[in-house]
């Protein structure tokens, strides 16, 4: 019954989020590290892709801190090594905060996951365009700080699972 039309993720969007620092792969290719949880290649492949300056370490460092795309904020991907560190208690349609009834979001470098495990719940994200209905054994990905808010649909049973990358493996000097 899944509309996958209606998921998180198809309609090719893209978040803005920070530079933390860059390293190279084995390949020696630039990769990002995003304050997401992310890392996203960068290429200087004019004219699809221009970064000049990645090739000057100055310049680079310059941009940290700075704001880039991250396509898989968009598509509402959780970060490799994200790990579960805190969980609401459970809701229901009675003792649901009003907070989350309203726009909310997670703070930077936190990411949320809804679980449903009983009723009907609807989930809306409208920066990535997901307006769904999440039902027993079905979950939502909640990127940080992106507004969101849920809606009972009559009886429902949900948690959420806060996320996060460890942090630590950044590069030095980068
Ligand atoms: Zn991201």
């Amino acid at each position: 019954m899944t509309d996958s039309a209606n998921t998180q993720g198809g309609a090719g969007l893209a978040v803005p989020r920070r530079i933390l620092g860059f390293e190279r792969d084995a390949a020696d290719e630039w990769i990002v590290h995003l304050d997401c949880g992310h890392r996203r290649h960068v290429r200087h492949r004019p004219p699809l892709s221009e970064y000049p300056w990645l090739a000057d370490a100055a310049a680079r460092a310059a941009r940290v801190g700075a704001s880039i795309e991250c396509g898989r904020c968009g598509r509402g991907e959780l970060p490799d090594g994200a790990a579960a560190y805190r969980t609401t208690e459970l809701f229901d349609e009675t003792n649901l905060p009003a907070g989350l009834r309203r726009a909310h979001t997670i703070r930077a470098g936190a990411w949320g996951r809804v679980e449903v495990l009983a009723g009907r719940l609807r989930f809306v994200m409208p920066a990535l365009a997901v307006d769904r209905v999440l039902t027993a054994g079905e979950q939502a990905i909640i990127p940080p700080e992106l507004p969101h808010h849920v809606e009972p649909l009559g009886p429902v049973r949900m948690q959420v699972v806060f996320l996060r990358v460890p942090p630590g493996d950044l590069p030095h000097g980068s």
